[in-house]
């Protein structure tokens, strides 16, 4: 075993503690699994870049000017440690007024996070030891902004004085930091705790090597108490197959237990026709993909504003009537959503369902598409009023099957119901990749060839996405 007792505790170190204590120990004895930086993550890298970037202009052009200091008194990324802990903070400013170091950090969220707050005051009780500090700062985006021409340095960004947090929290964290220097002297992995969400655990086989393919981890939103799950875990019950019948749950995991365990489908019918019943001619099959960049990119949007570039959309007008489709994407560098309303403005009649799969993402857009172009508001509105969320029977348990294992998503709901379709083997399957592969698209340098592979390749995402609707729709539809 290569347990490094002398290690430091980092700040990075300090953040895996807290997320789940093994994560440290995994850390520190090389068992961390290197995780793989899927599409999603380097998105979010790339926007944490971004924002550091513009954060560090902040500094340079609004910051220390506002100190009116001397670069001597202006300290970047200054590093502090002592013997057993290290920490590098964003920026120390000696301030005039009180001779003593405010500290600011960086984070690119529009809001302080709790765990933020614990990464400060870390910061604080290190560089503490080495200078006397006065104010601690998160300089964060400010949601509040909207871009209006240039961007506007001061407004993009707030500062939030955490100082009175960081002392409430210093002896709290005190305690915790030496919790995480007991972690890496720890030689054996079982006497430290691990987490309750193992379901993209990055070191699983120190955890459970052999957690079941269905486990209780896959129990809808069981990982919100604690208690649940450490009670399971304590009687040895790992697969979905071995809860006790009469074990707390709430209805709808007691639900998803019975249906698994007894490998039958449970199906309301008389819910689906209430909610069949109620849509009319003609339906609207509807999809949209989007981006949201964390520093808005055109007039109107706020920090991480989607931005709806794409949308499918299948048409039944009657029951026997042939399907119809129709499609945009914006391709110019413009803000997209003005040809978006535009083109949906003409294809989509003002009588009629419009169906979607989880109504919260469209339904946002709708009203924040309306909100940035006031032109179109009254057909965002008009639209939102006639929205079905085609998800609802799949995450309320109306439709429910083993093969789900709990997930009301459409790429777990489609194979199940229409094995014919398939997302596999397409260049683009899933929103992550389409957003990212939609801004190297239209704002990237790639060659005309690779752009109008990209362009065919989320067309063909986003139309599945629609038709995949309307075979599930099919699907409940005769069962009537
Ligand atoms: S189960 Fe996985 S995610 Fe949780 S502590 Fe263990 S290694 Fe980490």
């Amino acid at each position: 075993m290569n347990t490094q007792s002398h290690d430091k505790i980092s700040k990075s170190d300090f953040i895996a503690f807290l997320d789940a204590p093994r994560h440290l120990w995994a850390i520190k004895n090389n068992r961390l699994t290197p995780i793989e930086i899927n599409t999603f993550l380097e998105h979010l890298f790339d926007q944490g870049y971004n924002v550091e970037k513009y954060a560090e202009q902040y500094i340079q052009e609004v910051l220390i000017p506002e100190y009116n200091m001397a670069p001597d008194n202006v300290l970047l990324q200054p590093t502090a440690k002592d013997h057993e802990f290290e920490a590098r903070a964003d920026v120390l400013i000696l301030n005039p007024q009180t001779k003593k170091w405010d500290m600011y950090e960086i984070k690119s969220t529009t809001e302080i996070k709790k765990q933020h707050k614990y990464d400060v005051t870390f910061q604080s009780l290190v560089f503490g030891k080495q200078y006397e500090l006065g104010d601690v700062y998160i300089l964060h985006l400010n949601g509040e902004y909207t871009r209006n021409g240039e961007l506007n340095l001061k407004n993009l960004f707030a500062r939030t004085k955490v100082t009175g947090i960081v002392s409430e929290l210093a002896n709290e964290v005190q305690i915790l930091r030496y919790n995480a220097l007991d972690v890496i002297s720890e030689h054996d992995y079982n006497q430290v705790p691990s987490c309750i969400r193992p379901k993209q655990c990055p070191c699983i086989d120190i955890c459970h090597p052999d957690l079941p393919d269905y486990s209780i981890y896959d129990i809808n939103n069981i990982t919100a108490s604690d208690k649940k799950v450490r009670q399971l875990e304590n009687m040895g019950v790992f697969s979905i197959d071995e809860v006790p019948i009469s074990f707390t749950l709430s209805d709808k995991q007691k639900a998803q237990v019975l249906v698994a365990q007894n490998r039958n489908v449970h199906i309301d019918i008389d819910m689906i026709r209430k909610d069949l019943n109620g849509l009319h001619y003609p339906m609207y099959f509807i999809d949209y993909e989007s981006f949201n960049p964390a520093i808005p990119m055109y007039d109107g949007y706020k920090p991480y504003d989607q931005m709806p570039f794409q949308w499918s959309l299948h048409v039944r007008r009657s029951k026997d009537s042939e399907l119809e489709h129709y499609e945009f994407i914006e391709t110019n560098i413009t803000d997209p959503i003005v040809g978006f309303l535009e083109a949906l403005t003409k294809v989509l009649g003002s009588e009629g369902s419009i169906i979607v799969w989880n109504k919260a993402f469209e339904g946002t857009q709708n009203k924040r598409m309306g909100e940035i172009h006031p032109k179109y508001n009254d057909f965002c509105e008009e639209m939102n009023s006639r929205l079905y969320d085609l998800m609802d029977i799949f995450r309320d348990g109306i439709y429910a099957r083993r093969e789900f294992k709990g997930s009301y998503s459409i790429k777990k709901v489609l194979p199940v119901l229409a094995p014919d379709l398939s997302y596999k083997g397409m260049n683009i399957a899933e929103g992550a990749t389409a957003m990212i592969s939609w801004n190297e698209m239209v704002y990237g340098t790639l060659p005309d060839v690779k752009r109008q592979q990209i362009k065919a390749d989320l067309l063909a995402y986003c139309q599945l996405d629609t038709l995949a609707m309307v075979k599930i729709f099919e699907v409940l539809e005769k069962l009537l």
